[in-house]
């Protein structure tokens, strides 16, 4: 199987580690010839507004529109912001494909960054979700399914068809589950 990690900023080398160790053949994508032949791709965390602004200046916000159209998409926490339909800024390039509304920055100045154990729609065991200055789905459209949300029920953890979003960073700790469900996912496809 052949994953593309988005590789203009953030965390895609931790996301290229984990999908190796699965057992996948990684493409670090940064111009849009290199979509081609993808079986998924994974949007990284990192700065939304950095990765909307060098994907534009690369031509590759339409050539990964249309890619994340058709092909499983799994955005994690900036890569969230970036799938999203609706983010209540204009002027910052997204894809804009998925039906979620989300909210950046979602979380106060005191918890801006904090770890948590989450229940997982599809996980046996909770997940150690790592949230850092993380975005919230504040709206879901009606083909999505929420797979996970804190205690006070904001959203953290959405699929719709084959795409996928979380705000949290599963790259970034030892636990390879929600990796393998995304690889499940595709050959699910
Ligand atoms: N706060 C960042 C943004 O708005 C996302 C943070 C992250 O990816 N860890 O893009």
């Amino acid at each position: 199987m052949k994953i593309g990690v988005l590789a203009l900023q953030g965390a895609f080398i931790e996301h290229e580690k984990m999908l190796k160790g699965l057992g996948a053949e990684v493409v670090q994508v940064r111009l849009p010839g290199q979509l081609e032949g993808l079986d998924g791709l994974i949007i990284p965390g990192g700065e939304s507004t950095t990765i909307g602004k060098i994907a534009a200046e690369y031509g590759l916000i339409e050539p990964l529109r249309q890619f994340a159209r058709t092909t499983p998409t799994w955005g994690t926490c900036a890569g969230m912001i970036f799938l999203a339909k609706d983010i209540g800024i204009d002027r910052q390039p997204i894809l804009g494909v998925m039906d979620i509304t989300v909210n950046r920055n979602a979380f106060g100045r005191q918890i801006d960054s904090f770890e948590v154990d989450l229940p997982v729609t599809g996980l046996d065991e909770p997940f150690h979700a790592v949230f850092i200055r993380a975005p919230l789905v504040t709206k879901v459209g009606q083909d999505v399914k929420v797979l996970a949300a804190l205690d006070d029920g904001k959203i953290v953890a959405v699929e719709q068809g084959h795409l996928l979003a979380t705000a949290f960073h599963p790259e970034l700790t030892p636990d390879s589950r929600l990796h393998a469900y995304f690889l499940g996912k595709i050959k699910g496809v």
